[in-house]
């Protein structure tokens, strides 16, 4: 029996939500349209900014922050609102159509609405969206939806309250699925949540989760553990790749991969459909981030901006062009153009994580 026949109900397509520097007061303006737009030299479009809006966290992952000392930049160093409104806005003259906030945990920013509002309004952009570990979320996710925000990702490992504070470290999950409950009483559509998949830590319940993706009518994503960061935890033992993610969630669901191209931006998640086995037609959309069995660089559409103004052309290299060092000096925006279509050039073909490699910046420094 087929995936699609064993599904009672099979999902069908969703259609997802889918030049002078404007500091302050013009992010209506629509930026200048550019005749050429950022294709790297493997041809791969960037129509994707994830941009950092802190590095600062009020959790401290096992995977992704030091239990103490984190180094966190001084404040001043920090992208202010009227230079990431500027930069993004530079991004979308360059074709930029998708643009994420994360962190750190972005919610942690002061004021972090008002910064939503303001990219909201920036024409060009057809999804503005936030990775958001959820905990601030229940009294910000009503905000956020009025501001402009189209889309979340909530980032839960796992759905045992004991697990989730070891390896949160200071997270609740009871404030996280609260945050989840206010963001879909805000209206937020097509909600995903991110899971980083941990052995000795959540592969034991990997069905769990896709059961409660399924109830809750939101999209679940695996990602597999990446070396970067803080090397406490990161070994061949606690790594899991996609294909046993996959075989261990088999054992309960029968799952199938699904053509999305309704999806804006494509990228690297595969997507996937999962249906019950002991419920029929109960179903689950599911997505893998192999990061690491399967380079996934080929689909890349991405560039990263840093809380600090860095723009990182890849997870796995470690980004040189400082925009906001070029803004400070007063660039104007066919500078900053010129600079950024230049640093797209130097975009490596392909990741370098393969146990051996790894990042030793934090990924709540880099903007995961
Ligand atoms: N604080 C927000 C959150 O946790 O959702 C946004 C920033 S966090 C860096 C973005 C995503 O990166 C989260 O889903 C987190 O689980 C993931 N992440 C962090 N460190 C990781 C690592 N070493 N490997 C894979 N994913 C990681
Ligand atoms: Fe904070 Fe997100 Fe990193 Fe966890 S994964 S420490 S919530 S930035």
């Amino acid at each position: 029996m087929t995936v699609q026949s064993r599904c009672a109900t099979t999902p069908g397509a969703q259609t997802l939500p889918g030049s002078a520097l404007s500091l302050g007061g013009a992010d209506r303006q629509a930026p200048t349209v550019n005749p050429f737009s950022l294709v790297d030299l493997q041809a791969r479009k960037v129509e994707y900014l994830r941009v950092s809006v802190t590095d600062r966290c009020n959790y401290r992952c096992t995977y992704c922050m030091p239990a103490e000392g984190a180094q966190l930049v001084p404040r001043p160093e920090l992208l202010d609102f009227d230079e990431i409104a500027a930069l993004v806005r530079v991004f979308v003259s360059l074709g930029v159509r998708k643009v994420r906030l994360t962190g750190g945990e972005p919610l942690v920013r002061r004021d972090i609405v008002r910064l939503v509002e303001r990219l909201a309004a920036i024409p060009g952009i057809d999804d503005l969206s936030m990775t958001t570990n959820g905990h601030l979320l229940a009294e910000l996710a009503a905000p956020l939806r009025a501001a402009g925000l189209q889309r979340l990702n909530i980032s839960i490992d796992t759905l045992d309250a004991a697990k989730f504070a070891r390896v949160t470290r200071q997270g609740s999950l009871d404030a996280v699925l609260r945050g989840l409950d206010a963001a879909q009483a805000a209206g937020f559509a097509h909600t995903k949540l991110n899971a980083v998949a941990l052995r000795g830590l959540n592969d034991d319940e990997l069905t769990d989760l896709c059961a409660f993706a399924a109830d809750r009518q939101v999209i679940l994503r695996f990602i597999e553990y990446m070396p970067i960061g803080v090397d406490q935890f990161w070994s061949p033992d606690t790594y899991l790749p996609v294909a046993e993610i996959r075989a261990r969630i088999a054992a309960d669901w029968d799952i199938a991969p699904v053509e999305r191209s309704d999806l804006p931006g494509g990228g690297p998640a595969r997507h996937w459909i999962g249906c019950s086995r002991s419920a029929p037609g109960r179903t689950v959309q599911l997505g893998f981030i192999a990061a690491v069995s399967e380079k996934f660089c080929r689909m890349c559409n991405r560039v990263r901006l840093s809380s600090t103004g860095t723009l990182r052309e890849c997870l796995s290299a470690a980004g040189t062009l400082s925009l906001r060092d070029m803004l400070r000096a007063g660039a104007d925006e066919p500078a900053l153009r010129a600079a950024i279509g230049d640093a797209l050039h130097g975009k490596v073909d392909a990741h370098r994580f393969d146990g051996a490699v790894r990042t030793w910046e934090p990924m709540s420094a880099i903007g995961g």
